[in-house]
C-alpha cells in the first residue's frame, strides 16, 4: 500500500495517460510552417527527413500534387495570384529533384562536410536554365531576376537563384544548420546564433517531452524498485515521431 501511495503521489503520471496521439494527416501547401530564413531552405523543408538524409513518406510532403507546388510557391511570394501557374507533374518532379539536391547540400555545409557532385551539378543545371530563361526587371527602385508569370518552372528557378545567392554570402552560410529533431532535418539560417531547433513548438517541444518522458520513467523505475513499466504506461508516450504532419 505504500508503495502504491508513492507511485500515484508522482504529479505528472496522469499526463503520461492522457497524451493525445492525433490521427496523422497529410502535411499542407498551404500551412507548412517556414522557418529556414531562406527561400531555398524552406523549399528543401517542404518535406521531412529522416537521419540518414532520406525523405519521409508521401504523408510529410507538402508537395503531394503539382497544385501543392504553385501554392506553396504563392504562398511564399515566387509566384503572383493572377494569372495562376499552372504546374505540372514533370515539373513536380523536377522541383523534388532540385529540393533533394538542397536538403543534400546544405546539411552537408551545416556538417562541415564536402557537398555531394550530384548535388552541386544538379543546382548548376538548374541556375543556368533560370539565368537563361529569365531578364533583368526593375521592381521598386531595385533590378531582379524575373520570368513569365505563367512559367511553371519560375518556383524552382527562384529557388535555385536564392541558393546560389545563399552559397555566396559566406555569414548567412557559416549560420546554416540542421534540426537535430527526430525525423525533421530541416533547415535554417540561425541569425541569433543560438537557435537549435526548426521551430520550439514543433521539435524542441517534442524533445522537452522525450526528456520529461525519460525522467518519468527513471522516476517509476526507482519507485517500484526496478520493475519495469506497463505496456499500458508507454503505449502513448511522447517518442518525438511527427505523429501529425499538419502540425508542420
Ligand atoms: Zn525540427
Amino acid at each position: 500500500m505504500q508503495r502504491f501511495s508513492a507511485v500515484s503521489a508522482v504529479p505528472f503520471l496522469p499526463y503520461i495517460n492522457y497524451y493525445p496521439v492525433r490521427p496523422m494527416q497529410r502535411s499542407s501547401a498551404t500551412a507548412r510552417r517556414l522557418v529556414g530564413g531562406a527561400v531555398c531552405l524552406d523549399f528543401a523543408n517542404a518535406i521531412d527527413w529522416d537521419s540518414d538524409g532520406s525523405e519521409r513518406p508521401a504523408h510529410a510532403d507538402a508537395w503531394a500534387a503539382p497544385a501543392d507546388l504553385a501554392l506553396w510557391g504563392t504562398r511564399v511570394g515566387l509566384v503572383d495570384s493572377a494569372p495562376p501557374v499552372v504546374a505540372h507533374g514533370r515539373e513536380l518532379a523536377a522541383a523534388r529533384s532540385l529540393r533533394r539536391a538542397l536538403h543534400d547540400l546544405f546539411a552537408a555545409i551545416a556538417a562541415r562536410q564536402e557537398p555531394s557532385r550530384e548535388a552541386v551539378a544538379r543546382l548548376e543545371g538548374d541556375y543556368a536554365q533560370a539565368i537563361s530563361a529569365s531578364e533583368l526587371t526593375e521592381v521598386d527602385g531595385s533590378w531582379q531576376l524575373a520570368w513569365a508569370h505563367d512559367d511553371p518552372r519560375r518556383i524552382r528557378f527562384a529557388a535555385a537563384v536564392d541558393a546560389v545567392d545563399l552559397l555566396r554570402d559566406d555569414e548567412r552560410l557559416a549560420r546554416v544548420r540542421m534540426c537535430p529533431g527526430h525525423n525533421c532535418g530541416w533547415l535554417f539560417v540561425d541569425t541569433s546564433g543560438r537557435r537549435r531547433w526548426c521551430s520550439m513548438e514543433v521539435c524542441g517541444a517534442r524533445a522537452k517531452m522525450r526528456r520529461l518522458y525519460e525522467r518519468q520513467r527513471r522516476t517509476r523505475m526507482d519507485l517500484l524498485g526496478g520493475r519495469r513499466v506497463s505496456r499500458d504506461d508507454t503505449a502513448v508516450h511522447p517518442s518525438g515521431e511527427c505523429r501529425n504532419a499538419a502540425d508542420r
